[in-house]
């Protein structure tokens, strides 16, 4: 079957060009967007991370902040760290990259940064607006999702919408969207009996597992639309494409897909924030 493939550099792209002008108008009234990053220690994948948020802010003209600490950083360091961001109004948003090393209290950390910036919905203050229906900033990978299907123009409402797995960043926000929009939402996680029976009753289906391929082909309904949260090693998804493309109506491919959204999703938060900081004023 002919399917869509939900391209998700062309959805970025969209976003980022009403961005560029969005920081245009900031710039003209003296205020320029800014995302300060935190990393702490050395872990490659998160310095890459890192480096690649950073880089695309600087792009469309937010200015990027790049904070890096020491891997021996203790909790209590870190707090103060985003504490000075918080109070320094030439910062809009906090971005602390996970995982921060295991000595470190991340959740305490997380909750230190200020919910005005808290572009990364990592809060759990920024979690319950989420779900309650009027967060400013939804976790990134959650909010590309949804932007990927209003993009599309992909009918929500009274559709099945199944969502695997349940992280605090990524199953569980998401799927508070999709209800929000009135979807009606099942959230699978690893003690889901039937799985593959359950999968096979979305309409929509979003995989965020977090395990290459695992999402099979069989699972899916005729005519489903499936996106793909999943990273893994070698630029795998969480889902079977080839398999799951035979199904389905329309796919997001790994990369390409749910990933460049992301981080547009993180850049428009920002700018969000930024005119926040305007329109108290
Ligand atoms: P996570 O915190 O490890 O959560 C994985 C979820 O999958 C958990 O809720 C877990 O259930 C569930 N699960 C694990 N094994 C399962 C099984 N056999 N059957 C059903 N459910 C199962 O991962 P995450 O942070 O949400 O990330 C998920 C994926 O998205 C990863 O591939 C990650 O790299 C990717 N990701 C991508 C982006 C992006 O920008 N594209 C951003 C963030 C994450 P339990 O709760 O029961 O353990």
């Amino acid at each position: 079957m002919e399917n869509l493939i939900l391209d998700g550099r062309k959805v970025a792209q969209s976003i980022k060009n009403q961005l560029v002008e969005r920081v245009q108008v900031l710039k003209e009234k003296g205020v320029t967007p800014c995302l300060a990053t935190i990393l702490v220690g050395d872990d490659p994948s998160s310095a890459t991370y890192v480096k690649m948020k950073g880089n695309e802010c600087e792009k469309i003209g937010i200015k990027s902040l790049r904070i890096h600490l020491p891997k021996e950083t203790e909790t209590i360091e870190l707090l103060e760290t985003i504490q000075k961001l918080n109070e320094d109004a030439s910062v809009h948003g906090i971005l602390l990259q996970h995982p921060v090393p295991s000595h470190i209290d991340e959740r305490k950390a997380f909750e230190t940064i200020s919910i005005e910036k808290d572009v990364d919905g990592v809060t759990s203050f920024g979690y319950g607006q989420t779900a309650l229906g009027f967060g400013k900033y939804p976790s990134c990978t959650p909010a590309a999702i949804m932007s990927i299907l209003h993009f599309y123009q992909i009918p929500i409402e009274g559709k099945h919408a199944v969502v695997i797995g349940r992280s605090p960043i990524l199953g569980k926000p998401v799927s508070a969207l999709l209800l929000n929009e009135n979807a009606t939402v099942t959230t699978c996680h690893s003690r889901t009996t039937n799985l593959s029976e359950v999968v096979r009753l979305g309409d929509i289906v979003v995989a965020a597992v977090g395990k290459p391929k695992f999402i099979q082909g069989d699972w899916i309904k005729q005519g489903a639309v499936v996106l793909d949260a999943g990273y893994n090693k070698g630029n795998i998804g969480d889902v079977d494409y080839d398999a799951c493309s035979e199904k389905a109506s329309a796919i997001t491919p790994v990369p390409g897909g749910v990933g460049p959204v992301t981080i547009s999703m993180l850049l428009k938060h920002t700018v969000d924030a930024a005119e926040e900081t305007i329109s108290k004023h």
